[in-house]
């Protein structure tokens, strides 16, 4: 669905992403793991273009969305974002914090969307809050609120960026039990994680990225296992 090709991205004369090529199918899940400043939330910033890559391809369905000609409202639609800080609209509550999106951009009415979010909510388990505000909400609960309103857009991809990096260490699991049970409903995902073993179990590729690069990328036995890389091994010898 997404093919990356040489994308480079520079903040000033920092160079920050450095000739990335990597592809994402349909109903795949990627796994980007890596250490801390090595690009990874500016590569998932790049794909949605709330950055602007500097040089470089990204083809969405074969056509190069950075083209000038290229509908990139269109293009966004095509994107679900979960982010670590869940960034949901503190003065809506649940239901509508899934709703206004899909009325806004997708134009549904607002039957149609709540019809949406409601589903969605059931597959999150947060079909029992659609009154509560977030700040009612815990983080694991805001996190699965957050997941529903990228799914109620229904992209064709969803870009998770650390989505359980800012829970306390009780709800990681209530949130990656969902993450799985999409990825095995056939969504396409690509997830900026540091939770290795549910690289290891959920997903079809892992990305390792190091200082801009991607070092490796492979299966996750070919990763976790027999990685290639002295980058790779170093790395991931502090997850053991
Ligand atoms: P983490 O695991 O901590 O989230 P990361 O792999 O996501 O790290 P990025 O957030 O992509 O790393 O940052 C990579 C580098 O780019 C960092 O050195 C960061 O300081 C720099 N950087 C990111 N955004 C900007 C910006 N808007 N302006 C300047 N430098 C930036
Ligand atoms: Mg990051």
């Amino acid at each position: 669905v997404i093919e990356v090709r040489h994308l480079k991205k520079s903040f000033g004369d920092r160079v920050i992403l450095k000739d990335l090529n990597f592809q994402v199918n349909k109903g795949e899940v990627v796994c980007v793991i890596g250490a801390s400043g090595s690009g990874k939330s500016t590569l998932l910033r790049c794909i949605n273009l709330l950055e602007t890559p500097t040089d470089g391809e990204i083809c969405y369905k074969g056509e190069n969305i950075l083209d000038e000609k290229h509908n990139i409202a269109q293009y966004r639609t095509k994107l679900g974002m979960v982010f670590q800080q869940f960034n949901l609209f503190e003065n809506h509550n649940v239901l509508s914090n899934c709703v206004v999106g899909q009325i806004k951009v997708l134009k549904r009415t607002r039957a149609q969307a709540e019809e949406v979010a409601l589903k969605y909510l059931k597959i999150v388990g947060m079909d029992q809050y659609i009154h509560a505000k977030p700040r009612q909400l815990s983080g694991g609960q805001k996190q699965r609120v957050a997941i529903a309103r990228a799914l109620s857009m229904e992209p064709d991809v969803l870009l998770f960026d650390e989505p359980t990096s800012a829970l306390d260490p009780e709800m990681v699991g209530e949130v990656l039990k969902v993450m799985k049970d999409l990825a095995e409903a056939g969504l396409t995902m690509m997830v900026v994680t540091h939770e290795m073993a549910f690289a290891r179990e959920v997903s079809d590729r892992v990305v390792f990225m190091d200082d801009g690069y991607i070092v490796e990328e492979g299966s996750p036995e070919e990763i976790f296992n027999a990685p290639k890389e002295e980058r790779t091994q170093a790395f991931l010898k502090r997850y053991l």
